[in-house]
C-alpha cells in the first residue's frame, strides 16, 4: 500500500498515522528528529475553498474528508521522500567516513615508514582527518 510510512531514518520507528483534527495534517516521530505537516487549505483551490462556506465562521469547522485524505497523502509522501533522502545521505556519509579512514591509514603508514620525511603539516592533516571522521559520526546511524 502506498499510504504506508517508511521507518524514521533517525530511530527506525514508524510513527502512527493520526486522525486529523483541525486545519493541519501532521505527525511526528517520537524521537523528535522527523515529522511531516501539511496545511489542508494549502492544497485547496479557490473553488474548493469557496465550496466550504463555513471555513472561517465555525470554530469547530472540520474539512470534508476528501481534503483531509488528500493532505494525509501529501504528508505521507513528504515523509517518505525525506526518509529516502536521509537514508541516501547517511549512506554517503558512511562512504565518506570510510574514505577518510583510508586516507588516514595511508598517511599514518607514510609517517611510520618515512619519519624523516614527515612534517608538522602531515600531523595537522591527520588531526583534520580525525576531526572530519568525528563529525561524520553523529550523522550516520
Ligand atoms: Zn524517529
Amino acid at each position: 500500500m502506498s499510504d504506508e510510512l517508511k521507518p524514521c531514518p533517525f530511530c527506525g520507528e514508524t510513527p502512527e498515522i493520526p486522525e486529523c483534527h483541525g486545519t493541519c495534517y501532521e505527525f511526528d516521530c517520537d524521537c523528535g528528529m522527523s515529522g511531516s505537516s501539511i496545511q489542508i487549505s494549502d492544497l485547496m483551490t479557490i473553488e474548493e475553498r469557496l465550496a466550504c462556506p463555513n471555513l472561517c465562521r465555525e470554530n469547530d469547522f472540520k474539512y470534508p474528508d476528501k481534503y483531509i485524505k488528500r493532505a494525509e497523502k501529501e504528508a505521507i509522501t513528504a515523509w517518505n521522500h525525506r526518509a529516502d533522502q536521509t537514508a541516501e545521505m547517511q549512506a554517503a556519509i558512511v562512504e565518506l567516513r570510510d574514505m577518510l579512514g583510508e586516507a588516514r591509514n595511508g598517511l599514518e603508514w607514510y609517517r611510520d615508514e618515512y619519519p624523516q620525511d614527515t612534517s608538522e603539516a602531515d600531523n595537522q592533516m591527520l588531526e583534520q582527518i580525525d576531526q572530519a571522521i568525528t563529525k561524520t559520526a553523529k550523522w550516520s546511524v
